[in-house]
């Protein structure tokens, strides 16, 4: 853009007073730890440096956002192998069906609206956390969900061979020793809850 024209005088103004978006990119290199040299004279270092600050911001928003993940008590993710890759969207082809990754993607993420929800409590909101099927009184979380419910252990038998399944095995089938599995279990455990707390019994939602 030729020296002339007014969004270029306003954005060297800008750039001068340190004020506005000159402020904030300034706030932002700081953060991450990248070198404030922008200049308009240099038209492809400037590119250059703000592609290396997005770049960063991008980086340090994934390390955050997985450690706050990790951080996160009692969700099941934290004990999955994280170099499992479920679903890769710039795959060419997915090894498995669609069924079976929206399943392995629900599980792994904990994704599943059960009772037992993280950041709330019994005495706080006043609604239990325990399961919606059995008389356990166990809380409903995943775990809970995929190994020991014994309401669900005729599905678990239908596709695992046993009713009930030890932690470790959980583990084992979530990090992708046999997700075909998982998936019809899952499919069809959320559909029989689904239909119990519909008609018969209760849930947080
Ligand atoms: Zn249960």
């Amino acid at each position: 853009m030729t020296s002339g024209r007014y969004p270029r005088i306003l954005a060297e103004e800008i750039f001068k007073r340190r004020i506005f978006w000159n402020k904030a990119l300034k706030s932002l290199c700081e953060q991450n730890a990248c070198e404030f040299d922008l200049s308009f004279e240099r038209g492809g270092v400037l590119k250059d440096r703000l592609d290396s600050l997005q770049q960063k911001i991008k980086d340090t928003w994934l390390a955050n956002t997985k450690n706050n993940a990790l951080a996160s008590q009692d969700r099941i993710y934290r004990l999955l192998d994280h170099s499992v890759r479920s679903l890769d969207l710039t795959a060419k082809s997915q090894k498995a069906s669609m069924f079976v990754l929206g399943w392995v993607c629900r599980a792994r993420g904990d994704l599943l609206q059960l009772n037992g929800r993280p950041h709330s409590s019994d005495d706080g909101d006043g609604l239990s956390q325990a399961c919606s099927l059995c008389n356990s009184g166990e809380k409903e979380n995943m775990m809970h969900f995929l190994a020991d419910c014994q309401v669900l252990g005729e599905f678990r038998m239908a596709n695992f061979g046993s009713s009930r399944l030890s932690h470790e095995m959980v583990l084992s089938i979530m990090n992708g020793l046999n997700w075909l599995p998982l998936a019809k279990f899952c499919s069809a455990a959320w559909a029989y809850r689904s239909e119990l707390v519909s008609h018969f019994n209760w849930d947080r939602s």
